[in-house]
């Protein structure tokens, strides 16, 4: 997964990330399924382990445009998994309290303890993304957030957490499929809002954005992956394996359990 990992310091221009790449993975579509479920088994296996060493903490950062793929990868990544020990953080248009503190104070509260996976959907990036491109705050306040949000993921690092963030990017046809797939799908209409329109006319603005936040925040100790996400399944198979190899490199093991359990006869 490698290929996909933003090297520290690089200038990144996801224009030249092509976002139909299926090169790391041999097969089409129906293999690429049955991966997907081996890697749920797996994901399972090492979600419980993590929850019972109650060490670790895991904070999975998701990025990407409208109808990025979001809330899919959330569903198809984490299926199975037990829902204890795994949570979710939406972030939305901030209330007015949460406006009336820094930008990373709802982030904070948000981030896992101890034995817990946390999938932020939407995240700290919103405040050097949507926040830049609509001007909601001055450039030299949004110009100094970068260095803030590589400080404050050091120290999550630093103490204990491990960091995975994703951009899962799609392109402007895609986007165009999915919008027009809402509309025409009764069951997705729910999901159609007509403010998509407007970004989608930003998306220009959106892309330099996303150029800043991968160029300057992918670090060695919190790395962006840009995930070729136009295809959903080859998008969840990246996802779930940079997951399970991280997780699996964390040399976790189950604690220790009382002595001489053989000996015990339950009556
Ligand atoms: P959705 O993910 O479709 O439910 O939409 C959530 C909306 O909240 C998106 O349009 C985001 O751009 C917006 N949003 C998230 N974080 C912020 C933020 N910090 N400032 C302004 N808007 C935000
Ligand atoms: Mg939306």
């Amino acid at each position: 997964m490698e290929r996909y990992r933003v090297k520290p310091k690089s200038s990144i221009d996801p224009s030249q990330w092509d976002p139909n790449d299926r090169s790391a993975f041999d097969g089409g579509k129906k293999k690429g399924r049955k991966a997907l479920l081996a890697l749920n088994e797996r994901l399972e296996m090492l979600q419980e382990l993590l929850y019972a060493e109650n060490r670790h903490k895991v904070l999975v950062v998701l990025q990407a445009m409208d109808t990025g793929g979001k809330d899919g990868t959330i569903r198809h990544v984490f299926e199975g998994v037990n829902p204890q020990g795994v949570r979710v953080a939406n972030f939305k248009v901030p209330t007015p309290k949460e406006l009336a503190h820094d930008y990373l104070w709802r982030v904070h509260q948000q981030t896992p303890a101890q034995g817990e996976i946390v999938i932020f959907n939407r995240s700290h990036y919103e405040d050097v993304l949507v926040v830049r491109v609509h001007e909601l705050v001055t450039a030299e306040r949004w110009g100094r957030r970068y260095d803030h949000i590589n400080q404050f993921e050091r120290m999550l690092v630093d103490e204990g957490t491990t960091i995975l963030k994703f951009f899962l990017h799609i392109d402007l046809d895609e986007q165009k499929e999915r919008l027009q797939a809402r509309l025409d799908e009764p069951h997705k209409r729910w999901k159609f809002n007509r403010g998509d329109l407007k970004e989608r006319q930003l998306w220009p603005a959106y892309m330099e954005a996303y150029e800043d936040v991968l160029s300057k925040t992918s670090t060695a100790y919190a790395p962006w992956y840009i995930v070729p996400a136009n295809r959903k399944w080859y998008r969840n198979l990246v996802v779930a394996t940079v997951l399970v190899e991280t997780l699996e490199g964390l040399g976790m093991s189950y604690p220790e359990s009382e002595e001489n359990l053989d000996d015990v006869e339950i009556e």
